[in-house]
């Protein structure tokens, strides 16, 4: 187990499909080093979830903190399908994109389908926060940032972010709300 360094925005590894886990290589050392090593940096830089490619391993895997009385939950193969067309804008951060914030419209209700570290297959239906998170993370794994979906607009350094924000966002206002603890993802 080992905290890894975080591929920043320009990394190429941030920009590739992630590759499928096959269902025969959960098991492998690769995988469950994988998993270890997204926890243990997830924990020490402070992130609310973080996936493979940020830690220069491009597979579908990610791990979330999705509320703060459960374990982080562990996603292989994550696949998200959004329920109904009901759209919430709240201010994301990325451990890759350090420094800033952006506003991103995501879907506020989705349900997700995956395997745990076991192989056993997991599926949730997410709402508000818990939702955002999964689009980011899950956003990753095919190589796109929260900053190619961001309003431009409301691009901004943490800094200012903490010291003029946050904004309230047209869409809604309890927004800033869900984005709860201000962590990067
Ligand atoms: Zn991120």
């Amino acid at each position: 187990m080992a905290i890894r360094k975080v591929a920043r925005l320009g990394h190429p590894v941030l920009r590739q499909r992630a590759e499928e886990v096959p269902e025969a290589e959960i098991d492998s050392p690769r995988v469950q080093g994988i998993i270890d090593d997204l926890l243990v940096t997830m924990v020490e830089y402070d992130g609310a979830g973080l996936a493979a490619p940020q830690i220069h391993e491009s597979v579908r895997i990610a791990v979330l903190v999705l509320d703060e009385q459960t374990d982080p939950h562990i996603w292989i193969n994550p696949v998200i399908t959004p329920i109904g067309d009901e759209m919430i804008s709240s201010y994301e951060g990325c451990l890759s994109v350090p420094g800033m914030r952006g506003a991103v419209a995501r879907h506020v209700e989705i349900e997700v389908d995956a395997v745990d570290r076991r192989g056993r297959a997991l599926h949730f239906h997410l709402k508000g926060f818990p939702a955002i998170v999964a689009q980011h993370e899950c956003d990753h794994l095919d190589g796109v940032l929260y900053i190619d979906k961001a309003d431009r607009s409301t691009m901004t350094f943490l800094e200012e972010y903490r010291r003029f924000g946050p904004w309230p966002l047209e869409k809604d206002a309890r927004a800033d709300e869900l984005s709860g603890d201000d962590a990067d993802e």
